[in-house]
């Protein structure tokens, strides 16, 4: 199944080489350009807003300023200080917000002309006309009113909305290059006219504060700039002479922000189409379609990758094959990418789903050769070479089972409904429905007895799950809602956590097991090592003979793998993992791969490699260069080597333990490393920003954001 030839392949990875450039060259654009927007729109809002009030607030002097010291000759001086003085304050306040900011960017911009030309040529006054023309030309980005609005505005029945949009978005498409290639201009002018020994001061350039960008290497980057040649590279690198220029206070800040704003527009946005940059980008477009994200070749008669199961293991194949001549398709039966490590905060109502899970279709919006299929697999035809999702069959070419596990009972299935596992967002809101539901039925119960069989909280499981469950479930009662109910203090629940062997954390070293003993007594969680569950059932859990009254049991014991494994035909162990080589091919198979938790395959220790994150991405990746190197005709990849990077386990605020082997961490350094680590691997930029957003709420306010009880009727399905 081998598409390229070695000179193709070649092309191939030039072009992936300039496609990955070019792919984080617009991820750049995507992350900082709204926030230079938002940046330059605040400072030149807040600077025109404060100038407005210091007049309002003594209207006389603004009133003698008007008359004496900048008269405008065709107003008469009440009616130029009432029109300024709006102007900056209205204006100031919709730019700021983002509401009608072109329009009220105009305005501005007016205004800093007449006050150029009418009362003071500074330098900074250029800079706000360039940067307000740029808010009128473009808009005023994505986070803004105005963008908000936009699509419901469009669709209004308002008289001419939908013709307004029309127009504007034709005037942006048109008046954008045309401010790039003026900001361009002007500034080559300016440096040029001070390097040829103009030095001075002129109404329309930035001439006395251009003194510093001439410098030879730096007139160097600006000629750069001024054709468009590497200009986002030469922007930025006068950005950060700007930046040294102004700490050596060589210029005022007013004019050194304008510098340094006008260049980071140019290095974040690009030059714009009228360039040398984008004749060139055009040129490599034609030869490498990668550049603009594109597959080499047409999708048609390419291979076809299918993958079941958009975990780590599944997306990490699907995206490390972006720029692979095959064609892909990925299914799944959830429609989003779920971050597991965190689905007990979900659970314990320190964050909302919604931020820990990702739609999958956004995830691969712009992977042309990847294609989403929202559906169970029900099994798969090695026969005729086709997965079958529902009453669908999709022919493969290779294929990848990366399904991942569920949770196991251990034969004991019957308790499912009394211990629910943490696996999927539904299992998430399910438990958090269980132990909000706890504390109302605890603070509406009549007896003692009952109080406290619904304050008794109950985790079956010691490992990072079970620890994290039961620490989270301590710190929410005694923290989390401190004087909200009036017959309970919910501060005095029982959490247990019970664990069958001898010590919680039994994968950590055993230093790190002790300290998160301690720490969870810390939180006055109970630990039961050595104790078998026996028995669960709607009045609590039979432990090692002894009786534990509780109406909350969660469950983080055991997993067993997807049935991947049956659909084969082929060898599992007793977890039901299926067994795959050193390659992650499934023995008797020569295009069928499993990995993650769905499969058994050996660690350089000769042990199983463990069921967590980074293995399942690894073995994505590996199964990704497995199959590149056929379809390319490569030599094939040495064996599957899992690097394990390490285990981490939270237990509290500032408690965590950590484990690298060459170095043991506990407390809060642990858990600092633990935060960065789990936003770090978030998936998608909206869910990092917000996850750091609710623990740094919640971390302040030791409150959960989202305490719901949801679900349906409060109580259905409660015991
Ligand atoms: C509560 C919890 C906490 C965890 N904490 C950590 C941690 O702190 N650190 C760590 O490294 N690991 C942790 N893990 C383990 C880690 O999440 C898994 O090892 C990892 O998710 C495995 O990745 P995967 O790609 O094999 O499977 P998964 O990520 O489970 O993905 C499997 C995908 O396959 C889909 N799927 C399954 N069956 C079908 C089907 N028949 N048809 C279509 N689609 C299907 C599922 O919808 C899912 O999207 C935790 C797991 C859990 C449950």
């Amino acid at each position: 199944m081998s598409v390229a030839t070695t000179a193709s392949a070649g092309r191939i990875a030039w072009g992936e080489l300039l496609g990955g450039a070019a792919q984080t060259v617009r991820s750049g654009e995507r992350v900082l350009g709204p926030l230079l927007d938002v940046l330059i729109r605040w400072s030149l809002a807040q600077m025109f807003f404060v100038s407005a009030v210091l007049k309002l607030a003594d209207w006389d002097r603004a009133l003698d300023l008007a008359r004496y010291e900048y008269p405008v000759t065709w107003l008469d001086p009440v009616t130029a200080a009432c029109l300024g003085v709006g102007v900056e304050f209205a204006g100031g306040i919709l730019v700021a917000a983002g509401l009608g900011a072109r329009v009220a960017a105009l305005a501005l911009a007016a205004l800093s002309l007449v006050i150029q030309f009418e009362y003071q040529a500074l330098d900074a006054h250029l800079f706000w006309v360039a940067l307000l023309g740029w808010i009128a030309v473009r808009g005023a980005g994505p986070f803004s009113l105005d963008r908000m609005l936009a699509p419901g505005l469009a669709q209004s029945a308002l008289p001419f909305a939908r013709f307004t949009t029309k127009v504007l978005e034709r005037f942006t498409k048109v008046a954008v290059p045309i401010h790039q290639l003026l900001l361009r201009s002007w500034i080559g002018l300016a440096v040029g006219c001070v390097a040829a020994g103009e030095l001075g001061s002129s109404a329309v350039l930035p001439m006395s504060s251009a003194a510093p960008i001439a410098a030879p290497f730096a007139i160097v980057l600006v000629a750069a700039l001024v054709i468009g040649l590497g200009t986002r590279v030469a922007a930025a690198l006068l950005a950060a002479g700007v930046l040294t220029t102004a700490v050596a206070s060589e210029m005022t800040t007013g004019t050194a922000a304008g510098w340094f704003a006008a260049f980071a527009l140019l290095a974040v946005h690009g030059p714009g189409p009228i360039a040398v940059d984008a004749m060139l980008l055009r040129w490599l477009t034609r030869r490498f379609p990668q550049v603009e994200g594109k597959p080499a070749f047409a999708l048609d008669g390419l291979p076809h990758v299918v993958i079941v199961g958009a975990g780590f293991g599944g997306i990490a194949c699907a995206t490390r094959l972006a720029r692979t001549p095959v064609r892909i398709t990925l299914i799944d039966r959830q429609n989003y990418h779920l971050f597991q490590p965190l689905l007990y905060q979900v659970a314990t109502a320190a964050l909302s789903p919604g931020d820990i899970a990702i739609p999958i279709r956004s995830v691969f919006r712009e992977q042309f050769n990847a294609r989403v299929i929202f559906g169970e697999v029900s099994g798969v035809d090695t026969q005729q070479r086709e997965v079958v999702v529902g009453d669908q069959r999709v022919a493969y070419d290779y294929l990848v089972l990366a399904t991942g596990a569920a949770h196991s009972y251990f034969g004991r299935d019957e308790w499912a409904p009394f211990a629910p596992g943490l696996k999927r967002v539904e299992d998430a809101t399910e438990v958090r429905r269980r132990i909000l539901t706890a504390f109302e039925r605890a603070e509406a119960a009549e007896d003692e007895a009952t109080r406290d069989e619904h304050l008794t909280f109950l985790v079956v499981g010691g490992g990072p799950t079970g620890v994290e469950l039961a620490g989270a479930i301590a710190e929410l009662a005694r923290f989390g809602m401190t004087g909200e109910f009036r017959r309970i203090d919910p501060a005095r629940a029982r959490v247990v956590l019970v664990q069958a062997g001898p010590r919680i954390l039994p994968t950590f070293p055993e230093v790190l097991s002790a300290r998160t003993n301690a720490a969870l007594a810390k939180l006055g969680v109970e630990v039961l090592t050595d104790s078998r569950v026996e028995r669960i059932d709607a009045t609590g859990v039979m432990v090692s003979g002894r009786c534990i009254a509780s109406r909350t049991v969660l469950w983080a014991a055991g997993v067993v793998a997807s049935p991947a494994a049956r659909w084969l035909g082929a060898k599992q162990d007793a977890a039901g993992r299926l067994e795959v080589g050193a390659d992650l091919l499934v023995p008797g198979f020569d295009n069928v791969f499993a990995l993650g938790d769905t499969a058994l395959s050996k660690g350089s220790h000769g042990g199983p490699v463990p069921g967590l994150a980074p293995a399942a991405k690894q073995g994505g990746a590996y199964v990704a260069s497995v199959i590149r190197a056929r379809v390319l005709g490569k030599r094939a990849p040495q064996p599957f080597r899992y690097r394990h990077l390490g285990s981490l386990a939270t237990i509290g605020r500032k408690a965590a333990v950590a484990d690298f082997g060459f170095v043991r961490l506990s407390g809060a350094a642990a858990w600092w490393l633990w935060g960065a680590i789990h936003v770090g691997f978030l998936v998608g930029v909206r869910n990092r920003v917000s996850v750091l957003f609710d623990w740094f709420w919640s971390y302040l306010t030791f409150t959960g954001a989202t305490r719901l009880i949801t679900g349906g009727e409060a109580a259905k399905g409660y015991r």
